[in-house]
């Protein structure tokens, strides 16, 4: 009977037949956390409990649809299919269709994204005539949205004297009106903002009594995963629906914290016991998703952090590699070697792309990694947010680029016509398309032509149009004698792109900003390997180039194996082979803006946990000397977060303290808003840099081993005539004796003994092995 519960452990076991009551697993990350959750409800059913009436919080729609396979595999589909499963905002909107009409709202309500909001806030700051450096809009919404997040109404607000004071203080004595204004809107427009699911779910449950009951009966059985990663306001719905029958089960692991910049609040852990005095407590502490190396490094830096459960995370897995670390010359190259690893691994091993991930901090860093994967054609996926290329700051520059190759691209024209915003409206842009149509010519020559064609237009705006086509021309003229990179640099000066996305402080608009610098380091780097490569590096071969990787992307529907792109904030509850963590320097992870406390530092302590604990097998962490950030080439200095690893577990791959630098110095021209301690080189230096790395490669011989100089060593990369018992060197497991050879061709492998990591079978054709 009840196979699915042989292949738990005994503390697992208990979790999951412990039916009724409050009940708190807390667990470390692998331990089976979800795992135990997924049987939970099946073993719920499998003992008569009605699938509808339990409710799964997850922290993905994805991971919910995934564990309703699993439920379906031990229940049957039919019945898993009655499984209310999802994330709150998603659980919630649909329970709010069907109650809307209690709230005032229309059952068909629409759901403003970010961008709506923000539009609207934007609209109602100036209809209110409010100065909007002072009210930045993005700072408004997030301003309201902590407000929603914590239950306080616009009510709530007038009536709380502190929350007023703050405000005025801040010189921002109009927040309350506005955010009045702006839930009247909401209102009004029959919208709902993201934060709205969850605080009009908390009003409807606490306004109306008889649907309280309705869901407190619906859904007796309640299960959260990620608990620790809940806000207030979610909080209180579990809270509400959980008070008649108290059969609630959360799972988390305070270590795994990350979210609190959204509101989360990892007190909702912490107090569980007190909300809950009858509740059962649960602890899992083997950890099967990963090697000992990895759970015992991960292990030996978040114990750095004071506020956290005490609880044990071990392993019986094996020891496995050690956990590798590089060091790279610049971002470029940084790429390169997660490449290049990415594609030796899946040789060795002969395995897909898909047990492979990177992981970044900010999305801005993918640009490299994805332009290093797709010249060494490597399928990928990016997750959480759309390609590089297809930003709305990155598609908004490369329609300047693509106007300057050809004026009369209507897409492209359409974009920037008006952005940055030049007074130019949507009746203006239909009159001019109903003219082109009718004259047969493209938008730009019926600019060119404006007073020579009948067109209802006023003279002011026939003025705004020739300005815009003058600005063009004049860019076109200049791009005669500019390359591809200092075009593109020109137009995102003259057309004031940066100052546009800066006019609001916050997180996302630096990301916006260093996307656009990585952007034009995207053109510099294309340059440079088409003048090496001796190819066409001509905007127009750029843009061609760009064009096929969007191409490339979007035929990523298919389903085929790739390897996963994303941050560390998305990849919660995931799991890969193979984990590349990259961008390990200060300033960047941790984040400059995130060291100012220590609850902030040991946040992003936590993220680290969190990327680290997603290996199976083997984890690189690798970081780059310089970096291209704020539009200059800065010297970055590693992690802390690497000191804080023990040393037992990591293996360097290019030795750990770095060769001191050429010529560093400080670049007094650099913006002011760099964090205080970073030095800045000059562009040049970089290659020169690079090429000083190229004769200074190390090769690490083990110690029984005769040593050779470097020049005696043979580059053998495709070489066939190795023998057994020669003595060769891998550039990353460094020197070890050929014991065994098979196979012919391109499929021919040597069995080789690696005194650092033992024996390994390589494909010769991509080992690279030199004969020394
Ligand atoms: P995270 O903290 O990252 O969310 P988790 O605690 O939810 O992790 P799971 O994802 O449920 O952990 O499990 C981690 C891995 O270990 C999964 O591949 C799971 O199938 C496996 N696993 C869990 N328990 C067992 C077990 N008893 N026997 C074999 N494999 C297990
Ligand atoms: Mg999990």
């Amino acid at each position: 009977m009840n196979t699915y519960l042989n292949s738990l452990n005994e503390a697992q076991k208990q979790a999951v037949i412990q039916k009724d009551g409050p009940m708190i697993i807390i667990a470390g990350a692998g331990s089976g956390k979800t795992r135990v959750l997924t049987y939970r409800i099946a073993h719920l059913m499998q003992q008569g409990v009605d699938a509808f009436n339990i409710l799964s919080l997850t922290f993905t729609n994805k991971a919910a649809r995934e564990m309703k396979e699993r439920i379906a595999g031990v229940v049957g589909q039919s019945e898993a299919k009655n499984l209310w499963m999802g994330t709150f905002h998603s659980v919630f909107a649909r329970i709010l269709r069907s109650e809307a009409d209690k709230l005032g709202f229309p059952s068909n309500f629409t759901i403003y994204d970010t961008q709506d909001s923000v539009r609207l806030i934007t609209a109602i700051i100036k209809e209110m005539n409010l100065d909007k450096e002072r009210y930045k809009p993005k700072q408004i919404l997030s301003r309201i949205s902590s407000f929603k997040n914590s239950l306080i109404t616009v009510r709530a607000y007038f009536n709380n004297p502190d929350l007023q004071e703050a405000d005025m203080h801040a010189s921002r004595p109009k927040v309350g009106d506005i955010y009045k204004e702006y839930v009247d809107r909401c209102f009004k427009s029959g919208a709902m903002d993201f934060d709205d699911l969850l605080l009009r779910t908390n009003e409807l449950l606490a306004r109306f009594p008889e649907v309280l009951a309705k869901y407190q009966d619906r859904f007796r059985y309640i299960m959260v995963d990620e608990y620790q990663d809940t806000n207030h306001s979610q909080y209180l719905i579990v809270r509400s629906l959980a008070d008649k029958y108290e059969n609630i089960c959360v799972v988390g692991d305070d270590s795994q914290s990350i979210y609190s910049f959204r509101g989360a609040n990892i007190q909702n852990i912490l107090n569980f016991q007190k909300d809950y005095p009858d509740v059962k407590t649960f602890k899992l502490e083997q950890n099967y998703r990963s090697t000992k190396n990895i759970v015992n490094a991960a292990n030996s830096v978040i114990a750095r952090n004071k506020t956290k459960l005490d609880k044990e995370v071990w392993t019986s897995n094996d020891a496995g590699d050690s956990i590798n670390v590089m060091r790279t010359i610049s971002d470029g190259e940084e790429g390169r070697f997660v490449a290049q690893s990415i594609w030796e691994n899946m040789m060795n091993n002969q395995l897909t792309p898909d047990n492979f991930c990177v992981l970044y901090r900010t999305n801005s860093q993918s640009r490299a990694i994805e332009d290093a994967l797709r010249k060494k054609n490597i399928d990928y996926t990016i997750y959480g947010g759309i390609s590089f290329y297809q930003r709305k700051e990155i598609k908004d520059i490369l329609s300047y680029l693509r106007i300057l190759i050809n004026q009369n691209d209507e897409e492209a024209l359409k974009r920037i016509i008006n952005y940055p915003a030049r007074g130019i409206g949507a009746t203006t842009i239909d009159r001019l398309t109903i003219a082109a149509n009718h004259y047969k010519k493209s938008i730009f020559e019926i600019i060119k032509y404006i007073d020579k064609i009948d067109i209802k237009i006023n003279s002011g705006t026939k003025n705004k149009l020739q300005n815009f086509m003058n600005m063009i021309l004049r860019l076109q003229i200049e791009s005669q004698t500019k390359n591809a990179f200092e075009i593109a640099e020109t137009v995102v000066k003259q057309t004031r792109l940066i100052k546009d996305l800066e006019k609001d402080g916050t997180p996302e608009t630096v990301s916006k900003v260093e996307n656009v610098q990585e952007l034009l380091n995207g053109i510099k780097d294309f340059i440079t390997d088409k003048i090496e490569e001796g190819e066409d590096a001509s905007l127009t071969s750029f843009l061609e180039d760009v064009a096929l990787a969007t191409d490339f992307d979007s035929k990523k529907n298919d389903n085929k194996p790739s390897v996963s792109l994303m941050t560390i904030h998305q990849s919660k509850g995931l799991e890969y082979q193979y984990v590349y963590i990259v961008g390990l320097e200060e300033n960047l992870f941790p984040s400059a803006m995130s060291m100012n406390t220590r609850s902030e530092l040991e946040e992003e302590r936590r993220l680290f946990y969190v990327a680290l604990t997603r290996a199976e097998k083997v984890a690189y962490l690798t970081y780059a000397q310089t970096r291209y950030r704020w539009g200059k080439l800065i010297d970055s200095e590693p992690s802390r977060f690497l000191e804080e690893i023990d040393d037992q577990f990591l293996y360097y791959i290019t030795p750990k303290i770095p060769e001191p630098s050429i010529n560093r110095f400080v670049d007094k021209s650099i913006f002011d808003d760099a964090p205080k301690g970073i030095r800045f080189q000059k562009p040049i230096q970089r290659k020169k840099m690079e090429r000083n790395l190229v004769r200074k490669k190390e090769i690490i011989i083990p110690k029984n081993l005769k040593k050779v100089s470097q020049t005696n060593a043979k580059p053998n990369l495709f070489d066939e005539s190795i023998v057994v018992g020669n003595i060769v060197e891998h550039n990353r497991f460094g020197a070890g004796e050929v014991i065994a050879l098979e196979g012919k061709g391109p499929n021919k492998k040597a069995e080789i003994k690696f005194s650092t990591v033992g024996k390994k079978k390589l494909l010769l054709q991509f080992a690279k092995l030199k004969v020394i």
